[in-house]
């Protein structure tokens, strides 16, 4: 046990430790003696004064869900990261503050990105295919990732990304017919909001993505409650590092999610992520004992995570722990961020991952961000083996199923197809 994690062991059972969540704290402080030691965080990092006053007028600040009171201090227990923060210090995610003996996040209905996408983009290819995604994102992320494609997000502080200044600018119907970089700088977008924007411009989803859900985790779960009473379906678009209890929260409004396994081995994790492998395997097994419908990414980067035998590790864990019928997308690294040294990933090699994970039981396999495979985005029936839905990048061109089933032989296909 680090000298750290000592402190906040003996701090949280001696000094009148509450959690800010449902549970008892004796819980947590037994998977608090688990965990690893804390993540690093912005040591005095939290916003001056002005600033929270801005901030706290827009109402883009609320208490934090599922943490620790540890004296003046506090732990974060959304993810397993478990920032200890001092008053006055920012969280490794860059969203939540203590102030006060009090743990904020900063990143309350106030995203900075959101567009229309296609469900295919996210990916998600077998939750109704062809329907339109509300998706937004704040700032902020539980990961380092040395790749990451949204880095202008993801590593940055919400005060980098928004404006609080100028009149309020709350989103809702009826929308405007065009909105300038100003204009979302300075935008409100409330769960409630997003429910009404998302049913004014026809998407039957809301997407949580880009960036990382679990950062922003209480604005996810508010959104996630009142779209599920809105009619509304919730896709969680995250790297899967989240702690349990506040997954077993927020799953049971989750009606999709897409779970980047970024690799197969806590080394490659540590070092391309700065992130650890077993909450990722945690939260795939609970999402498939919630029957929550979930589709699998792994991002092959060369020299991190092209290994063929790790691979099939991989391949072989999900078909043992999953069962044959979750999707699997091999995904093709471009050069970005901290790796734009690296090569595009070769075909040769997602081929043969995609051989791979075939040959281990998978009967959904994909390859995305590749152009030069015919059948990259096909779903094949598992039976008789004819293609039953073809794509082309995002776009569905053929959908040969009724009901869920080959139109062909009758099999079911794994998915969700119909309300
Ligand atoms: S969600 Fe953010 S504040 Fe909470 S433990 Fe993870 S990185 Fe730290």
């Amino acid at each position: 046990m680090t000298r750290r994690r000592a402190l906040a062991c003996g701090a949280a059972a001696f000094a009148g430790a509450s959690l800010r969540c449902s549970g008892s704290w004796m819980d947590s402080l037994l998977h608090l003696g688990d965990s690893e030691a804390p993540a690093e965080v912005f040591k005095g990092g939290a916003p001056s004064e002005e600033v929270w006053a801005l901030w706290s007028g827009r109402s883009w600040v609320k208490e934090a869900s599922h943490y620790l009171k540890l004296g003046a201090n506090v732990q974060c227990k959304v993810c397993p990261n478990n920032c200890i923060l001092e008053p006055g210090d920012r969280s490794h995610c860059r969203n939540r503050v203590n102030r006060g003996g009090t743990l904020y996040t900063m990143v309350y209905g106030n995203p900075c990105t959101f567009h229309v996408d296609p469900v295919e983009k996210k990916p998600l290819f077998h939750f109704y295919p062809g329907t339109r995604a509300f998706s937004l994102a704040t700032s902020g992320c539980v990961f380092r990732c040395l790749n990451c494609q949204n880095w202008e997000i993801s590593q940055k502080m919400p005060e980098e990304t928004k404006d609080p200044s100028g009149p309020e600018f709350r989103l809702r119907p009826p929308l405007p017919s065009s909105l300038t970089y100003e204009d979302i700088a300075r935008v409100s977008l409330f769960p409630d909001d997003v429910v009404a924007v998302s049913k004014a411009l026809g998407c039957p989803s809301v997407a949580y993505t880009y960036s990382e859900p679990t950062a922003f985790y209480e604005y996810t779960y508010d959104t996630c409650r009142l779209a599920r009473e809105g009619g509304l379906k919730n896709i969680v678009v995250s790297c899967g590092s989240i702690e349990e209890r506040p997954l077993l929260d927020l799953a049971q409004f989750v009606d999709a999610a897409h779970v980047d396994l970024k690799g197969f081995d806590d080394e490659t994790y540590r070092r391309l992520n700065s992130g650890k492998l077993e909450p990722i395997l945690r939260t795939l097994k609970t999402y498939n004992q919630m029957g929550v419908w979930f589709e699998v990414i792994n991002l092959i980067v060369p020299t991190y995570t092209d290994n063929l035998e790790s691979i099939k590790r991989m391949c072989g864990w999900l078909v043992d722990n999953l069962g044959p019928d979750r999707p699997l997308h091999f995904s093709r690294f471009h050069p970005e961020h901290k790796l734009d040294h690296l090569p595009v990933t070769p075909i040769d090699i997602l081929v043969r991952a995609r051989d791979a994970a075939r040959s281990a039981g998978l009967r959904y396999v994909y390859l995305g961000n590749v152009r030069e495979v015919a059948d990259a985005g096909t779903t094949y029936c598992p039976n008789c083996r004819r293609p039953v839905i073809e794509r082309d990048v995002y776009s569905v061109t053929s959908f040969q199923l009724d009901a869920g089933r080959c139109r062909f032989c009758g099999t079911p296909v794994a998915g969700v197809w119909t309300a």
